[in-house]
């Protein structure tokens, strides 16, 4: 784990020497990872994530004028013109512009500031590195703007500045969790109405996230290819989103791979609830099958996992103590969680430790959604 304590020490450090003065504000964003319900937000359906013990931190201070400069270990430095949003610049940079672009569109008063960012979220690897920059930023504009936080009006504003400043048709899983998780717990998320849950996990389990290293270019276009065959599956069963179709309509949409795509849609909704339910009863065997259905589901129906994924998916599921283990995020490559029994954690994180095909493997609990702090003396 993290000590948060000397990472927020470096950051204040770091920004003191590159800034020449101390950090105002200390903001924590966490990354994120799904326990079950992977391409149903943007179907308006149910998704069941957690925040993780691993954060972006941002150090920033007031500047007096009208510049945003971020700067951040191994990125080029970003300096935005409050007075003239645009794009271009260091790609990073676009994830901040666009956040500053849409708190605009939502009427925060936008203020120029120093900042500096570190962070231990793998980027690209399906925890979600890029919603957690983007409600740090957010963080960081309201409190220097003394505009109260409400969590869930900063992920619909985050998440705009994703899809309409990026151009990335993310649902608002990943925004919405980060914004607003409560420590101690994975979030339901109602993707319609924005309803949110708090599901606690039973005593003696654990959450495993593995990184298989796997990064795979052309997610975007892939993402969006399956974005539209869900819609098109929407439309020939005639529901305004396939939250709304049950397993019995699929029978009317005609193209065998648009069917198979909506079919994982519409049974995943259904196991996400199911989770919800398995865990309220601390089920343990119940909740593990769902995972293991899902990722059946993702692999086959979806056809987002991919072979190095489904390998450590397989292994971590041959332990003795998993329960279930899944692909978690968009897919194409990226994380595997898992729900394992506490006592077996150590013994599985020093075989994956030792595994072909893993990058790093770590426990975390859920942890809370975005927090800001007065930076110390
Ligand atoms: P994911 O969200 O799964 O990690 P994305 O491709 O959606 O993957 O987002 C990754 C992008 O987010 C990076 O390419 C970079 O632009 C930005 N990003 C993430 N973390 C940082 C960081 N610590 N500093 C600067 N940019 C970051
Ligand atoms: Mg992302």
């Amino acid at each position: 784990m993290p000590d948060r304590g000397s990472t927020f020490a470096q950051v204040t450090a770091r920004f003191a020497a590159r800034f020449g003065r101390p950090p105002q504000v200390l903001i924590r964003s966490p990354g994120r990872v799904n326990l079950i319900g992977d391409h149903t937000d943007y179907n308006d359906g149910y998704v069941l994530p957690l925040a993780i013990e691993r954060e972006v931190l941002v150090a920033a201070a007031l500047r007096g004028d009208r510049t945003v400069l971020l700067a951040s270990g191994g990125f080029p430095d970003v300096s935005i013109d409050l007075d003239a949003l645009d794009h271009g610049g260091p790609e990073w940079g676009e994830y901040a512009t666009g956040v500053a672009w849409s708190l605009r569109l939502a009427g925060v008063d936008l203020v120029g500031w120093d900042g500096m960012v570190e962070s231990d979220v793998p980027v690209g690897a399906g925890l979600s590195s890029s919603a957690a920059l983007e409600l740090a930023v957010a963080r960081v504009f309201t409190e220097l703007a003394a505009v109260p936080w409400e969590p869930e009006a900063m992920a619909v504003a985050a998440r705009r500045a994703e899809n309409d400043w990026v151009g990335m048709a993310c649902g608002i899983m990943d925004q919405l969790v980060i914004a607003a998780a409560p420590a101690g717990a994975a979030l339901l998320i109602d993707c319609r109405s924005l309803e949110t849950t708090p599901v606690r996990l039973p005593v003696g389990v654990a959450v495993v996230v593995v990184d298989t290293g796997t990064r795979r270019s052309l997610v975007g276009s892939a993402y969006n290819e399956r974005r539209a065959a869900c819609e098109r599956a929407a439309r020939s069963i005639g529901v305004a989103a396939l939250r709304d179709a049950t397993v019995d309509d699929l029978a009317t949409v005609g193209d065998a791979t648009t069917r198979r795509r909506a079919r994982h849609v519409v049974t995943e909704n259904g196991r996400v609830l199911a989770m919800r339910d398995a865990l309220g009863r601390a089920d343990l065997g119940t909740a593990g099958r769902l995972m293991t259905e899902s990722h059946a589901s993702l692999r086959d129906d979806f056809e987002v996992s991919t072979p190095a994924v489904d390998a450590v998916v397989e292994r971590i599921s041959a332990f003795p103590g998993c329960f279930g283990a899944r692909i978690t995020g968009a897919g194409f490559g990226g994380c595997v969680v898992a729900l394992v029994a506490s006592r077996y954690v150590p013994e599985i994180l020093a075989a994956l430790a030792a595994a072909a095909g893993v990058r790093e493997a770590f426990v975390t609990r859920p942890a809370a959604g975005v927090t800001a702090a007065p930076a110390g003396p």
